[in-house]
């Protein structure tokens, strides 16, 4: 039955920035759709945690540093001697550093493309030589953004990153799709999260943004609950590099 298609039971799955924000609410979907999730964060995940466990749901958090390359090793390693497979990667880990063009600095530069383009491909490179030891195929799901298709304003790294990341998605899922990995993208639009509090707090420009969302409100960390569930269950087998927006329509005017 095509619900069943959807059940992530018995699926072992990472998620990166797992103590807040999308990372949180995709770790709590895939908890919900019987995936057991192992969280990556460089602080504690308890309130992820209590919002998986109080519903019965099995969660392990792995404490890590993204932005330093050791950490992807020792993150599979962890997630192996706990649960012996992997299934799901998530990466949804991603920095954003606001500043003009003219004044960004080589290291915020490198900070920003450090964190949300090189990690990515070194933790997807890892997941997938798993994968591909374990015989399995496996899905991986990069969190792309509305700067993977437009240019943004004053968030040049940041966009170079993401745009970097729907090339990406692309460029790995048409190695990695004979093997049976899935590589996608979910491209969220404008979501309260800690990622938009500065831009939130600037009265101006969320009254710019939020009239601009055909949905007429902001997105919620829920919001892409269901395109991570479908992406990384057997009901997606057959999609491979493709960038979901999940945004209100934002692309659409
Ligand atoms: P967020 O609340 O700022 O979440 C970012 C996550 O990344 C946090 O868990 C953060 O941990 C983690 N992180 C940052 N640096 C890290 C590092 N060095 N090591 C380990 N974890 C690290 O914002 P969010 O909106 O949920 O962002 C999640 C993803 O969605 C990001 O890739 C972001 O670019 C993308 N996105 C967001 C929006 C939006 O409107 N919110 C739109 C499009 C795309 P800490 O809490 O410790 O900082």
């Amino acid at each position: 039955m095509i619900l069943d298609d959807f059940s992530l039971k018995g699926k072992v799955a990472v998620v990166t920035g797992a103590n807040t924000g999308l990372g949180q609410g995709m770790c709590v979907a895939l908890a919900q759709a019987g995936a057991t999730v192992a969280g990556v964060a460089r602080r504690e995940c308890t309130e992820t945690a209590s919002l998986i466990q109080k519903d019965g749901g099995e969660f392990t958090e792995v404490l890590a540093d993204l932005s330093k390359p050791e950490s992807v090793d020792l993150i599979l390693e962890k997630v192996l001697s706990v649960y012996g497979h992997v299934d799901i990667l998530v990466n949804n880990a991603g920095i954003i550093l606001r500043e003009d063009a003219i004044n960004v600095t080589a290291e915020d530069w490198n900070k920003v493309i450090n964190l949300n383009l090189n990690m990515v491909f070194l933790m997807s490179q890892a997941f997938a030589r798993q994968y591909i030891e374990q015989g399995t195929g496996g899905k991986i799901v990069n969190i792309a953004s509305m700067t993977s298709f437009q240019g943004g304003i004053r968030i040049p790294a940041y966009t170079s990153s993401k745009s970097a990341v729907l090339g990406l998605t692309r460029a790995l899922a048409n190695e990695w799709a004979s093997k049976g990995i899935n590589v996608n993208a979910i491209a969220p639009g404008y979501m309260a999260t800690n990622n938009t509090t500065q831009l939130r707090d600037d009265e101006k420009r969320a009254g710019e943004i939020l009239e601009r969302i055909p949905a007429g409100r902001w997105g919620t960390p829920q919001d892409v609950a269901g395109a991570v569930v479908f992406l990384c269950s057997k009901a997606a087998d057959y999609v491979h590099g493709f960038t979901v927006a999940v945004d209100g329509g934002w692309l659409a005017r």
